[in-house]
């Protein structure tokens, strides 16, 4: 037996070698408001929601009445009218992959469809969310992506309307895109998805509750609309746990008409035990999320989120204009919303060129932790370019002035300094231990846990006396080969980097 506060006191020292979850520091993954009450208020709701079982409305009625007000808040936010009901999910990710199962149940509806015939194709730009290849692997759906501008991020409207077809399940598009911040032609796509009869998704994950209150004449603000007072808008879907500003576990998945809806509840009554009915993908789940989101919407009503909303505005056209101005940087397209791409300028000198990757972990020398993006290839041969992605919150703008200094600083740093060539890294790693060249084929060969693991150790990736301060160490190397080997050996690469962080 250990005491409740030894035991507290160990969490204390394991969460104290975590990246800072508040301050501005960290610029992907938490989203902090800034406002302490709303953290208490939250963490009461947590308290409060703690043995309820999400599971059954029935049995637990406060989960039916906050889910309800919660839902009911985000359909006034995206103008949904009495057509659209909605559902309070676990993230963004079951979001997405409930309007994929949603709209492909309705498409075999629709279209007679019976086992064997072929499957779907879900169409989408390649800046979509990885939310949605997982759900193409997990519900049969081809995926079928479509090229977007290399210089803005953005697809072309006709591009995305030309595949439309009798056998599309769905349209995605992102308002806006998580790499580029990219707000997709919304209007546009769904006009010609409506008259076609396919069913178009808006993922809003991470920029609905952002562009709803975003200033109207403010840089990053949405250019058109992009959600339900869209006609052809069929479904959307919002994190409560980005800029909702709600504990990690609680998103809302809207869909217009009820009937439409229903394909996404699963029901069983022929087991032996009690009848399943579930709206989303989970069993037993925690109700505390969806009442912390239920509290955080009630305390800001709309003018707390606009006021949120306005310091993201300010903080990110500040980022825009200060990476604007240095050289060898460039802005990627033109970002909607709380989130900018940096990727390098070619048309600067090659010696005045700032790598985005160096640059990224220069910025960690400077106490910001940014978020390296792999370049990769589209299906039509043309290359998106490595970036750096940068998360704004309500808190950057208390260290605005220091993020922009160091971001100018930290270019200095590397000017001039070229991309790593994650080729030669490769070919030195690989050759070293004897890896098979077909592994680097295209990964025909199945690589087993403890060669992937010891491909990782060479690379210094693991199995180093860790220190905790530093991290993993300058990432550009990492990402560096992430773009050189073929993705199927990286992939089980860093599954074997995660799990090995479990297991070893
Ligand atoms: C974050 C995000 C998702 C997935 O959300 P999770 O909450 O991380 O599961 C989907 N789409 C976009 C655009 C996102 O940014």
């Amino acid at each position: 037996m250990t005491a409740p506060a030894d035991i507290l006191d160990r969490l204390t020292a394991l969460r104290a070698q975590d990246a800072p979850t508040h301050g501005g520091r960290l610029l992907s993954y938490v989203y902090d408001s800034g406002r302490a009450d709303l953290d208490e208020l939250a963490a009461s709701a947590v308290r409060a929601m703690q043995p309820v079982n999400g599971l059954d409305p029935t049995t637990f009625r406060s989960v039916a009445v906050i889910e309800r007000e919660l839902v009911d808040f985000a359909r006034e936010v995206f103008h949904a009218g009495e057509d659209v009901t909605g559902t309070a999910t676990s993230g963004g990710t079951e979001s997405c992959l409930l309007a994929v199962k949603t709209a492909r149940e309705a498409w075999r509806a629709r279209t007679g469809w019976t086992p064997g015939d072929p499957q779907p194709r879900l169409v989408a730009p390649t800046t979509v969310h990885a939310a949605f290849r997982k759900a193409a692997a997990l519900f049969d759906v081809e995926l079928d992506l479509v090229p977007v501008d290399p210089s803005t991020g953005r697809p072309a409207a006709s591009d995305l309307v030309a595949r439309l077809g009798s056998d599309v399940a769905l349209v995605v598009v992102s308002a806006p895109s998580y790499p580029f911040a990219a707000l997709d032609p919304v209007p546009e796509v769904a006009a010609a998805a409506l008259a076609a009869g396919v069913d178009l998704h808006v993922d809003a994950c991470i920029g609905g509750f952002a562009l709803a209150f975003w200033p109207e004449d403010a840089a990053g603000a949405p250019a058109h609309e992009w959600d339900f007072a869209v006609p052809g808008v069929t479904s959307l879907s919002a994190d409560l746990h980005k800029y909702g500003y709600a504990p990690k576990g609680v998103s809302v998945l809207l869909q217009r008409g009820r009937d439409r809806q229903r394909h996404q509840w699963f029901a069983t009554s022929a087991w032996p035990g009690y009848p399943v009915v579930n709206p989303t993908l989970l069993g037993s789940k925690s109700a505390a999320p969806l009442a912390a989101a239920w509290a955080i919407t009630q305390a800001l009503g709309v003018d707390g989120f606009r006021e949120l909303t306005a310091s993201l505005a300010r903080s990110t056209a500040a980022i825009v204009a200060g990476v604007a101005a240095i050289e060898g940087l460039r802005v990627v397209g033109t970002p909607t919303g709380p989130m900018v791409a940096v990727a390098e300028d070619a048309d600067a000198p090659a010696e005045r060129r700032v790598d985005p990757h160096l640059w990224a972990d220069a910025m960690g020398g400077f106490g910001f932790a940014v978020q390296l993006q792999p370049a990769s290839v589209q299906p039509d041969g043309t290359r998106l370019p490595s970036t750096a992605h940068l998360t704004v919150t309500p808190v950057t703008e208390r260290v605005l002035d220091e993020l922009l200094t160091a971001s100018g600083r930290a270019a200095d740093a590397v000017r001039g300094m070229p991309h790593l060539d994650g080729g030669a890294i490769a070919a030195q790693l690989l050759g070293g231990l004897g890896v098979p060249p077909e592994a680097l084929a295209g990964g025909a060969v199945p690589l087993d846990s403890d060669t992937a693991f010891a491909i990782l150790q060479a690379a210094g990736l693991v199995g180093a006396p860790t220190d905790a301060a530093a991290g993993l160490g300058p990432l550009a190397p990492v990402l560096a080969l992430v773009e050189a080997l073929p993705a199927p050996l990286v992939e089980r690469l860093l599954i074997e980097l995660l799990a090995a962080g479990l297991e070893r």
